[in-house]
């Protein structure tokens, strides 16, 4: 692989096995909805796309959905991407999740998991989840999966509703035994796009990165931010530039890359444009990765307009490619919840 490709090697691939949910939540980057789709991978489709990651080392892949495990073939995946020599986790709600469940999964191979939660009280989380007793699921998975000595992570949605309880979130994950907290930054896509006002303002966000690099120091347990790019810019203006710790802004068609249900090809799953089908292309996944027009457009941060055009730090950030693409139309654009001030060349 020459050295350029070798830069972009996929680390970490979402596999959105299923759009299937029974929950309804507000900012669903899926839509995910009760009844299955007809247009959803098979088992067999699944495997070929799994063999065609394979040739990367030790690389991730989160199966994902909607809710993957309302797929009846979840396990089957999971070891099969397992006897590949992936590294196999996965994203839930929890509301599949019991003590069984938890030793069938880890028998088939899944490493950890991640557990969405949105607030630190039920009222908070399931007006979120539009789901009432979906707090309560999720801490009882939590629970389980701590007990059955699986690692697991929170994962947070930040939003203006949610805003002021992120400190109490952390928290109760830290008392919950999780061993990261993984804050995401809203990006109103799918049925996001209904709940834009609760984007954060430019300074508002600004002043959340900062408390969160602050959570980062005091919290006891890993925090990581998704989505947030410009965390990346905060921590290095801040001058935390700790031996072996790497932030990086936007891993998107870099480092992270997404597979649709229906297996196109996606930096990120907030951004529905397709760099390729797999099925179309016979299941050659790097075929798509390294000689996609899209994705090239988007891993040359010298095409970024607006204020991540003229940024000193494009190359540390980048800025969310799916929130410009989703509040402007065009995926070049500057990311609109960016406070951007000029600054000398990093
Ligand atoms: S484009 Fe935005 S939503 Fe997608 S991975 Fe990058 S920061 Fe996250
Ligand atoms: S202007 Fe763009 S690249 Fe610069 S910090 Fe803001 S989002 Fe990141």
């Amino acid at each position: 692989m020459n050295k350029h490709l070798q830069s972009y090697r996929p680390r970490l691939l979402a596999f959105e096995v299923t759009r299937r949910c029974r929950f309804n939540c507000r900012h669903c980057r899926a839509d995910a909805e009760r009844a299955a789709q007809n247009d959803e991978l098979s088992t067999e489709q699944w495997k070929r796309i799994m063999d065609s990651v394979a040739a990367y080392e030790k690389c991730v892949i989160i199966l994902t959905g909607g809710e993957p495990t309302e797929r009846e073939d979840i396990l089957e995946l999971a070891r099969y991407g397992r006897e590949q020599g992936l590294r196999v986790v996965m994203a839930t709600c929890g509301y599949a999740i019991d003590e069984a469940a938890l030793t069938r999964l880890h028998e088939a191979g899944v490493l950890a998991i991640s557990y969405s939660l949105d607030g630190a009280t039920a009222q908070t989380h399931d007006a979120f989840r539009r789901t009432p007793g979906a707090f309560d699921t999720v801490i009882k998975a939590a629970k389980a999966t701590r007990k059955a000595g699986i690692r697991f992570q929170i994962n947070t949605t930040i939003t203006r509703t949610n805003l002021a309880e992120i400190p109490a979130i952390a928290e109760l994950a830290r008392q919950l035994g999780a061993a990261v907290f993984n804050p995401f930054i809203l990006v109103p896509t799918g049925r996001g796009d209904e709940i834009r006002e609760e984007i954060l303002e430019p300074d508002q966000y600004a002043q959340l990165l900062s408390e969160l690099l602050d959570l980062r120091g005091t919290l006891p347990i890993d925090m990581r931010v998704t989505c947030g790019p410009q965390y990346a810019r905060a921590y290095r203006e801040a001058n935390l530039q700790e031996p072996r710790v790497h932030i990086s802004g936007c891993m998107g068609g870099r480092g992270f890359g997404f597979i649709s249900h229906r297996g196109d090809v996606q930096t990120c799953g907030f951004l529905d444009i397709t760099a390729g089908n797999l099925v179309e292309n016979g299941f050659d996944f790097a075929a798509i990765w390294d000689k996609s027009t899209f994705l090239g457009e988007i891993r040359d941060v010298t095409s970024y307009k607006g204020k991540c055009g003229e940024c000193a730090y494009v190359r540390v950030c980048g800025g969310c490619r799916a929130r410009a693409y989703t509040m402007t139309g065009d995926y070049l654009a500057e990311d609109p919840v960016c406070w951007y001030e000029r600054r000398e060349k990093k």
